[in-house]
C-alpha cells in the first residue's frame, strides 16, 4: 500500500476521473447506493468438516440470503467437494442448493493455492481442475462459469506474472471479480467457530456482536475511499466467506447494510460501473481492494490509505491470528 507507481497517461485519466459535484454524484450513483456480496470457499469454509454440518450451514446462509433477496455469487473449491480423495455427491449437493436459489458460481481455483508461493503454470492447471463440477452444474442451467476470484486477493507478486495470469484467464473466459469493500470476516469467523467448538458461549456472543459493528465501519470506510478517488460512490463489491458466522448473522448484516441505503445488485450490474475500468498496474505482497489498487496506480499519498478500520485484538486473539 505504501508503493507509489507512476503510470504513462495517468493524467489523462485521472482528469477523466475527476471529482463530481454533488449532483454529478446523484447522476453518477443513480442517488442511491448499491453493493454486490460475493461468497467465497464454497461449498462451506469450516473446521468441522463433516457434511450434516456444512448443509446446516449451506441452507441457514442460503436462507438469509433468499429473504433478503441478494443476487449473490459463490466462488468455489472443488477440493472441498472430497471426501477421503473421492467426489462426495454429498457435497456436490451444497453447491446444487445454491444453484437451485438461482445464484451464480465462479471458480475460487481447486485448492486454494497461493499465487504468491505456487509456480504459475501449478497455479494455472489448479484453476482449470477447479472448473469440472462447478461448470457442469451451471451449463445444465443453461449458464456458463465466467468469474475467477483470486485466492486471498493475491494477483501477482510481480508484473510479470500478474501480467501472465490476466492473459490466461481472459483466454479461457474468465473475468476477474475484484474486491471493493475487503474487510477481515474471515478472521471474526474463525474466532466464531474457535469458541463454537470450544463451547464458550460467552466469547460466541461476544465476537458476535461486534462483527456487524465492525463491518458498518469498513462500509463507512470505503464508501469515503470511493466518494475520495472517484469523487462519487460506486457500486461496490463485498467480500464474505460461506462460514458459520454469516450462517447465523447474514440477516444482521443485510439489515445493516439496507439500513445504511444500499441495494444489493449482481456483480454484473456492479462492474458496469466506469470506476472498474479504471487501470490497476499493483503488483506485490498484498491482497488489498481494488480501491487501494487503483489509488495506488494513481499515485496516491499514504494519507490517502488511513483510517482503515481494524480488528479488535480480542477477535484476533480467539482466532489465533496476528496480523490481519
Ligand atoms: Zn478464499
Amino acid at each position: 500500500m505504501k508503493t507509489k507507481l507512476p503510470v504513462a497517461g495517468l493524467i489523462f485519466l485521472i482528469a477523466s476521473f475527476s471529482p463530481l459535484s454533488v449532483d454529478a454524484q446523484k447522476l453518477a450513483t443513480g442517488g442511491r447506493r448499491t453493493v454486490s456480496v460475493t461468497i467465497d470457499d464454497l461449498p462451506v469454509n469450516s473446521l468441522r468438516n463433516d457434511v450434516t454440518t456444512q448443509t446446516t450451514i449451506t441452507r441457514k446462509l442460503l436462507q438469509a440470503i433468499k429473504s433478503h433477496r441478494v443476487p449473490a455469487i459463490g466462488f468455489v473449491n472443488e477440493n472441498k467437494l472430497l471426501t477421503n480423495g473421492e467426489r462426495d455427491e454429498r457435497r456436490v449437493t451444497l453447491l446444487r442448493m445454491w444453484i437451485d436459489a438461482n445464484l451464480e458460481l465462479g471458480n475460487h481455483t481447486f485448492s486454494h493455492p497461493d499465487l504468491h508461493r505456487t509456480p504459475l503454470e501449478t497455479f494455472r492447471e489448479d484453476v482449470i481442475s477447479g472448473e469440472e463440477v462447478t461448470s457442469k452444474l451451471l451449463n445444465a442451467k443453461g449458464r456458463t462459469l465466467r468469474y475467477f476470484r483470486h485466492p486471498f486477493l493475491h494477483s501477482g507478486n510481480d508484473s510479470e506474472t500478474k501480467r501472465k495470469f490476466e492473459e490466461f484467464l481472459l483466454e479461457r473466459g474468465y473475468r476477474v471479480a475484484p474486491v471493493t469493500i475487503d474487510n477481515s470476516e474471515w478472521i471474526f469467523a474463525r474466532a466464531y467457530e474457535n469458541a463454537l467448538v470450544r463451547g464458550d458461549k460467552q466469547m460466541v456472543k461476544r465476537v458476535a456482536e461486534a462483527y456487524v459493528p465492525y463491518m458498518e465501519k469498513k462500509f463507512a470506510y470505503f464508501e469515503q475511499q470511493s466518494l475520495a478517488l472517484f469523487g462519487y460512490e460506486m457500486k461496490q463489491v463485498l467480500l464474505l466467506h460461506a462460514n458459520a458466522l454469516n450462517a447465523d448473522y447474514f440477516d444482521k448484516l443485510a439489515k445493516m447494510i439496507k439500513k445504511r441505503g444500499y441495494e444489493f445488485i449482481s456483480l454484473d450490474e456492479a462492474l458496469t460501473d466506469k470506476a472498474y475500468t479504471f487501470p490497476d498496474t499493483y503488483a506485490g505482497p498484498a491482497g488489498i481492494t481494488w480501491i487501494h489498487r487503483w489509488a495506488i496506480t494513481a499515485g496516491k499519498s499514504d494519507d490517502f490509505f488511513r483510517g482503515e478500520p481494524l480488528t479488535p485484538a480480542f477477535v484476533m486473539k480467539e482466532a489465533g491470528v496476528t496480523a490481519e
